[in-house]
């Protein structure tokens, strides 16, 4: 019976897609620049997710996004920046990525995948 024993919520070494193997930000092409930027934006924000916020929630945030991404012509400007936390960054970057597919729309006029 051993072999149906398997634990299927045993942990996995699941790795995170931001995890890039220990690399610092500057090497990963970010300068001192923005490193100072970031921090100051966390201050500014008081370390607090800011979509969380609007949304009436008190969550800490550890990252700084580009409130209109960098592919869509934003940039590093204070004002363009906020904090957020990683369920944040990771919904609001799908979202950023799903925008820029088209959708493929069937003879009848809806959808032809999705749902
Ligand atoms: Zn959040």
């Amino acid at each position: 019976m051993s072999e149906l024993e398997h634990d299927w919520n045993a942990p996995g070494p699941k790795k995170r897609s931001w995890d890039k193997g220990g690399k610092t930000r500057h090497q990963q092409g970010y300068g001192s620049a923005w490193v100072k930027l970031r921090k100051q934006i966390l201050e500014r924000d008081c370390h607090l997710c800011q979509p969380c916020r609007a949304k009436g929630r008190v969550t800490v945030g550890n990252q700084v996004d580009h409130i209109r991404p960098k592919a869509q012509g934003g940039t590093d400007s204070p004002d363009n920046l906020q904090t957020i936390c990683d369920p944040c960054h990771q919904d609001k970057t799908a979202r950023d990525n799903g925008r820029r597919v088209k959708r493929a729309i069937g003879l009848d006029g809806w959808p032809t995948e999705g749902n």
